[in-house]
């Protein structure tokens, strides 16, 4: 076993090595412009590009046409949410308080331009409800954007039953879900959904990449390019395409869609393990999220009277975030367990496992080992100090 074990993969994820041997080439012998129609070295990268595309779109169950490459969910979500709303001025949008900050930055920034939002809460669990959800639409709503999983504490939404309740009121749903594409079966057409971001470096590609899918039949969805240029990805996206990333990626979601079952079931047993590990040593969890409408390799936990801070100092041979500072550069309690619920004190006190296709059960067992004995370690060091005063 090799320290420090990586443990933050909802952060960002190592590259597959396959997905790496698929990109190689593509820096070297095929390094031409996708745009290039006039010879073989742009025939050759276009070529490869399609093929991504054709995976990417096979992974969530859309078109080819409809995938549209960017450089990441950040990039994505910009695109589908200012994109969308610009083209209907006066628009209100839905979304909710414990969004990534690439949708709420770009909802505040139109609500600076006169666009009315509401921030649904979440529940305990960290889901939305479904009658404030039907509560909040009105004949002005255009957009509702609302993550499939979240990115710090796990948590599945009630996907189906959004997308039947926007398709009922004839709103466009947006759904970021860098975090579930490749972890959880999802299809677009299946689940109603109009736009959908994600991102190559949460699922074992590249950073810097990743794509937009715009649904191209009911509805026939109209965006305002966010990055305009020469004209590439349909008018949509303009820059030369990043043709290795793109391979990547398609190998990416083929590997997710192939690979998917089999790693889901391996990663909740070890996940499962994590959790009943750290519980027999330190007795009750507080699991931040629901219990079971989670992504398979996430677990996000509270030690009452610990600062995650302090405990991730303490736990150098693991790569872990806490509930400080998982969304920015600020020691500030995170949004999203403030939304859950949790005092600042339990969000401070609170680690994001991150459980990835390269995490064996030995390291799960070492992770155990070693946390419960920081826990432990610092709760005594309180209880020293507590009895001096
Ligand atoms: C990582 C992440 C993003 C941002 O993706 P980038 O490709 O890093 O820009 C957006 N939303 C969620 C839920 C994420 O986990």
């Amino acid at each position: 076993m090799q320290v420090p074990v990586y443990m933050d993969n909802m952060a960002t994820t190592p590259v597959d090595p396959r997905v790496l041997a698929d990109m190689l080439p593509y820096f070297g012998t095929h390094f031409g412009n996708a745009a290039s129609k006039t010879h073989a070295f742009g025939w050759a990268a276009a070529d490869a590009v399609e093929r991504a595309r054709e995976e990417v779109a096979r992974l969530i169950g859309a078109r080819a046409q409809e995938i549209v490459f960017a450089a990441g969910a950040t990039e994505a979500n910009n695109l589908a949410i200012k994109g969308a709303v610009q083209a209907a001025p006066g628009a209100h949008i839905v979304t909710c308080a414990i969004e990534h900050k690439a949708v709420l930055e770009c909802c505040h920034t139109l609500e600076k331009q006169g666009v009315e939002v509401t921030y649904l809460p979440v529940d305990r669990c960290g889901q939305i409800d479904l009658d404030q959800l039907a509560a909040a639409i009105t004949p002005r709503t255009v957009l509702i954007s609302l993550m499939a999983a979240n990115n710090e504490i796990g948590v599945l939404q009630p996907l189906a039953a959004i997308g039947r309740l926007a398709r009922e009121r004839g709103v466009l749903w947006h759904c970021d879900a860098a975090q579930a594409i490749g972890k959880v079966p999802l299809n677009v057409e299946a689940l109603g959904i109009d736009l959908l971001s994600a991102s190559g470096h949460k699922l074992y590609a590249p950073k810097g990449v990743g794509f937009l899918y715009v649904c191209s039949r009911k509805p026939r969805v109209r965006l305002q390019a966010q990055v305009e240029g020469g004209g590439q990805e349909r008018g949509l996206r303009g820059g030369t395409l990043n043709v290795p990333g793109i391979v990547g990626l398609g190998r990416a979601c083929q590997l997710g869609r192939e690979e998917m079952p089999a790693e889901a079931a391996r990663l909740v047993q070890m996940r499962r393990r994590l959790c009943a590990g750290l519980e027999a040593a330190l007795g009750p969890l507080v699991v931040n999220g629901h219990a079971d409408e989670r992504v398979p390799g996430n677990l996000n936990v509270s030690f009452p009277g610990v600062d995650g801070t302090e405990l991730l100092l303490g736990l150098r041979e693991i790569a872990l975030s806490s509930g400080a500072a998982c969304s920015s550069q600020t020691s500030a309690p995170s949004h999203v367990l403030r939304a859950i619920g949790a005092s600042d004190d339990l969000a401070r006190a609170s680690l994001r496992f991150g459980l990835g296709r390269f995490n064996t059960m030995a390291e799960v067992e070492f992770a155990i080992d070693r946390t419960a004995a920081q826990v432990a370690r610092l709760r005594a060091c309180a209880l020293a100090i507590e009895e001096k005063v």
